[in-house]
């Protein structure tokens, strides 16, 4: 059994939080072969570090006794964030004797840090009786073990935090209300239609409302019922998740599981049933005391459980609608909500929803790409008339268009109706795609697919993609609640190479920063994040999680061609750093005796104008480039990318796009390195001519876009669309360049 599984089903095993603990101790305890053991969480308010959980101790002293940093080896674990590791605990000169622990009878003793991202979640002691050191293969499971816990045990923290008082009386949220209208024009951001009844998340209609009993049962033994099918629910839903997007979903769904074994939350509602509350009334009030608790704290990342304690509301209540046959899932409704982070998406995803419906241009991007790579249509707009959408209006989201209609007319209704159907339809059928791809003048042009999640390679080989021209690594890092272990990336990685083999993969290191925001990393304040610690640059100054991700990569990449590339490269230095850190990896794994591969292909992607300057340099030195048009537009033009205001701004069909293009490519062919081009503008009708007749030979694409564009390239001609390209780079005026490219596609 893979170790999330194991730890779903502590999840579901246990009572509650403290049962959740108490049984993740003893799992470690036994799986490590000790004799006793401790988990510690911290307290960042009170800055201790508070007994949670142990075996072999006094229980009595679980949530009493708490240490400061400065206090004994637990303290100094996470104090100086190391294992510490001694064959007499009692020897070290940190060593604390608290009495009230009797530790007299164990001698050895290890110690690991737990972080969720950078902030400290706890520590996890083990003690056994024998003078005998832990062995370094123990600390290694040991700290595995531990950070495949951290989420799970960081929302047992935030439960206890809320548990032991905080403040009391919930604000209403602070949101502009606006004048409703008919139709909505936004951004389509994931294509598909949409049709369903709106369910407000964090908008304006942030708390539960009351519903109307008479639907409802409303009796102890029937909120039993519904406690309980929500527990399976959300249990089968954590499984279903880690099978369809195992790189992702590790314990997405731990805060719902965690709260609703939680004594203080469902045995709240059942004490105010039994005080004469109805069951729904009684579920409304204690989510809404929760939503309000979370929406106070200071604590930022409890702020983030509110969209799951009103996902648990809703899905009682559902469980507790006598009419209804759903089962709490979205199933039928559309999603409103004002801002979504990659992980709610993902549970929203997961529950059935039909579409979604943002508000702002926030985090469009990589909120963008996760959901289409989920298949989940979505709009995003700035018209404040979204506020005025009530529970339950009907909608309409056209994610091609980008309108949303609110309360349409039956005819938009109808219109809608049929048109997804034959979307659907479109769909089923068999979509005819050739192994390679050929200009109608005989030449060949290689089709990649762009890689967000492991769920996307299906498609990628439906469409019998040459191999992957981008695998976007930062995707499990951004949905998950902590970063992924070497041993986690690896596995990833592994399966993207194994599916794809004998076929060319280039995987990207980590480009997170911009807009593709880590929630567990502390919000660094950067008034320019584009122009910030991005990408590479945080790669760089962030080594050691750098230096996992490179080995993950180098050992997934034994016995496979392995290709690595450097998102956001500024210069040859940049890459010639980032080289030496490969380097120093496959070092340090043929030093461990760990099979991997030494001699990976390194190459760097071409996003910024600084590295288009030097393009021959890169040429010459990198084993091939990749051109990454999303950033290098905006960063050519000065245009914000996620940037609703100056969206029209942002185009390609500008001379000096064409213009630094050409030049890149030719730069690449004259040092006879491999070039592809990978940005969403590779599937555009009217910029295929002109990469074609520049010299590009590979296209990256979403994988669903692999079919089209083998189409509009098989009906080109190689020799014509060199004339076009240079006509293109002799333009100089955006009106000429759009002009001219409307007539070889119309618009
Ligand atoms: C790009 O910038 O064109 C690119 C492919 O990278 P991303 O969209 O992930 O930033
Ligand atoms: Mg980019």
């Amino acid at each position: 059994m893979m170790k999330t599984d194991v730890f779903t089903e502590l999840l579901r095993n246990s009572v509650d939080v403290q049962n959740f603990l108490k049984r993740a101790l003893s799992w470690l305890i036994t799986r490590l072969g000790s004799d006793a053991g401790s988990i510690y969480l911290y307290d960042e308010s009170e800055r201790r570090l508070v007994l949670r959980a142990t075996q072999g101790f006094d229980k009595n002293l679980v949530g009493k006794l708490s240490l400061s940093l400065n206090e004994g080896l637990v303290g100094l674990t996470l104090r100086e964030q190391r294992t510490v590791k001694e064959v007499r605990g009692r020897d070290h000169p940190d060593f604390l004797i608290v009495p009230e622990l009797k530790e007299e009878d164990y001698k050895a003793f290890v110690s690991v840090p737990i972080y969720r991202g950078t902030t400290p979640v706890g520590v996890i002691a083990l003690q056994n009786r024998r003078e005998a050191r832990f062995s370094d293969d123990d600390v290694k499971s040991l700290r595995e073990l531990g950070s495949g816990l951290s989420a799970a045990m960081e929302n047992a923290q935030l439960l206890l935090e809320i548990h032991e008082g905080h403040p009391e009386h919930p604000a209403e949220p602070d949101l502009d209300q606006a004048p409703q209208s008919g139709i909505l024009r936004g951004r389509g951001a994931s294509e598909g239609i949409a049709l369903g009844r709106a369910v407000l998340l964090g908008t304006s209609e942030a708390y539960l409302s009351e519903p109307n009993p008479e639907h409802y049962s409303v009796t102890l033994k029937a909120f039993q019922q519904a406690l309980k099918r929500s527990i399976d629910q959300v249990e089968q839903l954590q499984k279903d998740m880690e099978i369809r997007l195992a790189d992702v979903a590790s314990l997405i769904f731990s805060t719902h599981i965690l709260m609703l074994k939680d004594e203080s939350f469902s045995g709240e509602m059942e004490q105010l049933i039994q005080q004469g509350a109805t069951a729904p009334s009684a579920v409304v009030s204690v989510v809404n005391r929760y939503i309000g608790l979370f929406y106070q704290s200071a604590n930022n990342r409890l702020k983030e459980k509110v969209q799951d304690v009103k996902d648990l509301g809703h899905r009682l209540l559902a469980n507790l609608n006598r009419g209804s046959h759903e089962d709490g899932d979205y199933i039928g409704q559309i999603v409103v909500a004002q801002e979504l982070l990659p992980s709610e998406l993902i549970k929203i995803t997961a529950q059935h929803a039909e579409g979604l419906l943002l508000f702002g241009g926030g985090a469009s991007a990589h909120v963008s790409i996760l959901a289409r790579s989920l298949g989940i249509p979505v709009i995003f707009t700035e018209d404040k008339a979204l506020f005025a959408i009530r529970q339950d209006d009907e909608l309409v989201l056209d994610g091609f268009q980008g309108n949303a209609f609110i309360r349409p007319a039956v005819t938009v209704w109808e219109h809608y109706q049929n048109l997804r159907q034959q979307y659907r339809d479109s769909d089923l059928n068999e979509t005819k795609v050739n192994k390679s791809t050929q200009t109608k003048d005989g030449r060949d042009v290689h089709l990649y697919a762009n890689v967000n999640l492991v769920s996307d390679l299906p498609l990628t080989k439906k469409y019998k993609a040459e191999g992957i021209g981008l695998y976007r690594s930062e995707f499990p890092f951004l949905i998950r609640n902590d970063f992924p272990t070497e041993e986690e990336q690896f596995r990833v990685y592994k399966k993207i190479l194994d599916e794809m083999a004998g076929k060319e993969v280039l995987l990207r290191t980590l480009d997170i920063g911009g807009d593709k925001v880590l929630s567990y990393l502390p919000q660094s304040s950067e008034s320019n994040p584009f122009l910030g610690l991005r990408a590479l640059r945080f790669s760089l100054k962030n080594k050691s999680i750098f230096h996992h991700q490179l080995r993950a990569m180098l050992r997934a990449g034994d016995g496979h061609e392995l290709r690595i590339m450097f998102p956001l490269v500024s210069s040859l230095d940049d890459f010639r750093e980032a080289k030496g850190h490969v380097v120093d990896c496959i070092r340090q794994l043929n030093h461990e005796g760990v099979s991997h591969n030494d001699h990976p292909l390194i190459g760097s992607m071409i996003e910024l104008p600084s590295a288009c300057e030097v393009s021959s340099e890169l040429a010459k030195e990198c084993d091939f480039l990749c051109i990454g048009t999303n950033d290098l537009v905006q960063y050519l033009l000065g245009v914000d990318r996620t940037n609703e205001a100056v969206s029209s701004l942002y185009t390609a069909y500008h001379p000096a796009v064409l213009r630094t293009l050409a030049r890149v490519i030719r730069a690449a062919l004259n040092h006879d390195c491999p070039i592809s081009v990978c940005g969403e503008i590779a599937a555009d009708p009217k910029m295929i001519p002109f990469f074609l007749g520049t010299g590009i030979r590979k296209l990256s694409v979403t994988p669903k876009l692999i079919p089209e564009v083998q189409k509009i390239v098989s009906a080109l001609s190689w020799r014509e669309c060199q004339v076009i390209a240079e006509k293109l780079v002799n333009m100089g005026t955006v009106d000429e360049i759009c002009r001219y490219l409307d007539t070889l596609v119309p618009a």
